[in-house]
């Protein structure tokens, strides 16, 4: 079973959380123990020492030790779990806990151990350390105390039960904010996500027009959005285009097929004599027919062909492109010049002069009498540039993006007649990106326009294979 985003990282920031909080509630009680143990040790030495001076005070130069006193001293000390016992001078005992009340004593120490135990601390008690006992800077005997080493009083336990569970809530609290970010981080994540896919769900279904919102405010999900908007944006131009090329190619078959059979109608019925004129129109039209398939072959061609490459000199192609437009050129009352330095690039030759006569035949076909065409070869460092200006009808700013399309043709070329079928800059195109290189088109309505092909000189491995497909 696939897990939902929002639970897995529902559950990442849970997992993180707990083990941080795990580790801080280990270390913080690993330290506080090991300060609170040496915290225990300084109060019992302390308290050690202030019996030892308790004692000392409780002897009189003229009538000995007060016994009573000492055994006050003695019991209360017991009661902290501190062992006392009192030689004087001589080596003779003047009170000791074990002696004196050796039940009791050993209860005490008994309750003492039981309860360390139980915290799960083992051990038991020092071996008796001796304070000597001074009056006046003069020896009277000594103290001997033996205690429990850091013994944890019913206080201390309670302070360190009540650290563990003020953690344990902390633990518990950070828990449960982890699962409610990580739901609420998910969910800014996945509803994009979700709406996201759903469009591309629409559009695999045929709705092209379908479009994901951009602005989702995480930058990655925004590009995510803005790539599948750009696809289906593709997929309905080129859908459009499909239907398009379908009436196209109907409409471009229709005419010429019904001129001709309207033609040879008449001509059959004996209504009109076989004269040449006659014969030479209907020529005419199964050569656009003709044009127009070699057109889609060459296309298909181009297309599905990888290209030979060699050294190529652009100015003589673009130079021997030309001459081979010339009587086109005069035909239609135009001049065609060519200028520039040579320029050698890594190229296919005959399917860069094939994009050179595409270019040049669109800028003849669709310039005024009495213009000028003008091809420019450059230099551009790491590439080659190849330009061709025309001064003819120019191209529409909104129709510009689309004239590298498959059979599109400007609305002013559909009504000039010029026999194309919108081809020519699809094949153009095809070849460039196959040599790694880019077509440029500038135009403006009336005033003209100019294709300039960037090549790369040389050729970078597989960048044929990538532009193709980019
Ligand atoms: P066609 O065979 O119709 O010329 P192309 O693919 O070569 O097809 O060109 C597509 C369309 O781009 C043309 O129909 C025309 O409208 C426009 N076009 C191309 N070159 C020029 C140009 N030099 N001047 C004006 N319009 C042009």
């Amino acid at each position: 079973m696939k897990r939902r985003l929002r639970t897995l990282l529902s559950l990442g920031f849970a997992v993180i959380l707990f083990v941080t909080v795990a580790i801080i509630s280990l270390v913080a009680n690993l330290l506080i123990n090991a300060a609170f143990r040496s915290y225990i040790k300084t109060q019992q030495e302390d308290f050690s020492a202030m019996i030892a001076a308790g004692v000392s005070a409780q002897y009189d130069d003229e009538t000995g030790w007060n016994e009573d006193y000492i055994h006050g001293i003695g019991m209360y000390a017991l009661g902290d779990g501190f062992i006392l016992k009192v030689v004087d001078a001589s080596g003779e005992v003047v009170w000791d806990a074990e002696n004196h009340d050796t039940e009791y004593c050993h209860r005490i120490m008994q309750e003492i151990i039981d309860r360390m135990q139980k915290a799960g601390k083992s051990g038991g008690f020092t071996e008796p350390v001796a304070y000597s006992l001074e009056k006046d800077g003069v020896f009277i005997g000594t103290a001997y105390i033996s205690y429990y080493p850091y013994y944890f009083n019913e206080n201390a336990f309670g302070f360190v039960d009540s650290l563990n569970v003020i953690l344990l809530i902390i633990g518990i609290l950070a828990v449960a904010a982890a699962v409610c970010a990580g739901t609420v981080f998910a969910r800014k994540i996945s509803v994009p996500l979700s709406k996201v896919a759903d469009i591309a769900d629409e559009i695999a279904q045929g709705n092209f027009s379908a479009r994901a919102e951009e602005e989702t405010g995480t930058a990655e999900l925004s590009e995510l959005s803005r790539s599948i908007n750009n696809m289906a944006e593709k997929i309905e131009r080129q859908e459009t285009l499909r239907k398009q090329l379908t009436s196209d190619v109907a409409h471009e078959l229709r005419t010429p097929l019904s001129n001709i059979s309207a033609q040879l109608e008449v001509i059959t019925e004996g209504v009109f004599e076989p004269t040449r004129e006659r014969l030479e129109g209907i020529f005419e039209e199964v050569s656009r027919l003709g044009g127009l398939v070699n057109d889609l072959q060459r296309l298909q061609q181009i297309e599905s062909d990888e290209p030979v490459f060699g050294s190529v000199e652009l100015l003589s192609l673009a130079l021997s492109a030309a001459s081979a437009f010339e009587a086109e050129v005069q035909k239609n009352g135009l001049v065609c010049r060519v200028s520039g330095e040579e320029v050698v690039v890594e190229a296919d030759a005959n399917k860069l002069k094939q994009v050179i006569c595409n270019l040049l035949s669109n800028a003849v076909k669709y310039s005024l009498a009495g213009g000028a065409i003008e091809i420019r070869v450059k230099d551009g460092g790491d590439c080659a540039v190849l330009e061709i200006e025309d001064g003819g009808i120019g191209i529409s700013k909104e129709e510009l993006p689309l004239i590298f399309e498959r059979f599109y043709r400007t609305d002013k070329s559909r009504s000039r007649r010029t026999g194309g079928v919108g081809i020519g800059l699809t094949i153009a195109d095809a070849i460039v990106k196959a040599h790694g290189g880019v077509i440029v088109a500038e135009s403006e309505e009336g005033k003209g326009s100019t294709f300039r092909v960037i090549l790369p000189k040389k050729r970078e491995e597989g960048s044929a294979i990538r532009t193709k497909q980019a």
